[in-house]
């Protein structure tokens, strides 16, 4: 028996559309969810939107209530289950944007996924320190004051979750990823103190950590320099994957999904051998 139920439910997918972001968005619309879609490419999230909408619908969850007039650009005629929000999640005017939408649109906010992100591969000495500064405010920065501001709405929901997608690289550092691994340790680190300073209030913390999975991500990265081949093809999962793990962890009430064997490999090497996993990360350095 799930602890949460989805159908029914508001959430907020930020980074929705492409790869993680959008196959987690269609997996919860399946389920039932009501959807607010944050990212800065509109003609994308207007695609996902619509696909969602038509799961939404075929998922027999009745239309959602409408909370007043749309808050911002909704798919379709009518009250849509799906709104998109085109913007940058660092800007804290479409932060606030998007916690408006989930209210006006759909009266409540349920469950917030904090998915966006980027990376750049290549040495720290050689990065410039503006290639840190942009990591930390779209991998950390962003998720934790989305957070702070959807907090008081989330204490007012029925089994409130806040979901933020970090990776394997915030349990293991590699060459290569400095700022990368900094970031996602942090959300890690925050996510887990969140998780015990929530439970008095009900709402739970997960932390998702995907190994390489199959999407856009080395496409849009903020800086590509010489770096180690990880030979990903072969180790990779597909987003659906990660996005099915992902929302049957939301149904369950866990608190951390590695959705990926591999990935649950990595991690419990490094638990087990940390120094055979170091000398292996040195190699790779070279
Ligand atoms: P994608 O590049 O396919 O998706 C990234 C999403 O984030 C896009 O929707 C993009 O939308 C959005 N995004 C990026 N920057 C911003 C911004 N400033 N404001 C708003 N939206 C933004 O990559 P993934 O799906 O792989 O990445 C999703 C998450 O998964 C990330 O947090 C990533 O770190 C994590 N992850 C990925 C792994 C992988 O191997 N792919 C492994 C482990 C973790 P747009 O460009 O339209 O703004």
């Amino acid at each position: 028996m799930p602890r949460r139920e989805i159908r029914g439910k508001t959430a907020i997918v930020t980074g929705a559309s492409s790869g993680i972001g959008r196959a987690i968005a269609l997996e919860l619309a399946r389920q039932g969810a009501n959807l607010v879609l944050l990212a800065r490419r509109e003609s994308r999230l207007r695609e996902v939107a619509d696909v969602a909408a038509a799961l939404r619908r075929a998922s027999g969850a009745g239309a959602p209530q409408s909370n007043g007039p749309d808050a911002s650009q909704s798919s379709g005629t009518g009250v849509s289950p799906a709104v998109v929000i085109a913007g940058d999640v660092t800007d804290p005017a479409t932060r606030q944007k998007t916690l408006q939408a989930a209210v006006s649109q759909f009266g409540r906010l349920d469950i917030l996924v904090n998915n966006a992100g980027v990376g750049a591969l290549g040495h720290f000495d050689q990065a410039d320190p503006a290639r840190l500064r942009r990591i930390m405010e779209v991998n950390f920065f962003a998720p934790v004051e989305l957070t702070r501001l959807a907090l008081p709405l989330l204490k007012q929901a029925k089994d409130p979750v806040v979901v933020n997608v970090g990776s394997i690289l915030g349990r293991l550092g590699v060459p290569g990823s400095t700022e990368y691994c900094a970031s996602k340790f942090a959300l890690r680190g925050f996510s887990e103190a969140l998780r015990a300073e929530l439970s008095r209030e009900a709402i739970d913390v997960l932390l998702v950590s995907p190994a390489t999975t199959r999407t856009e991500f080395l496409h849009s990265l903020v800086e590509r320099r010489d770096s180690p081949d990880w030979r990903r093809d072969r180790w990779q999962v597909s987003a659906e994957y990660v996005a099915r793990g992902t929302v049957r962890a939301i149904r369950r009430g866990d608190p951390e999904v590695i959705p990926s064997i591999w990935g649950k490999l990595v991690c419990l090497a490094n638990w087990l051998f940390p120094r055979l996993v170091s000398r292996l990360m040195a190699q790779y350095a070279q």
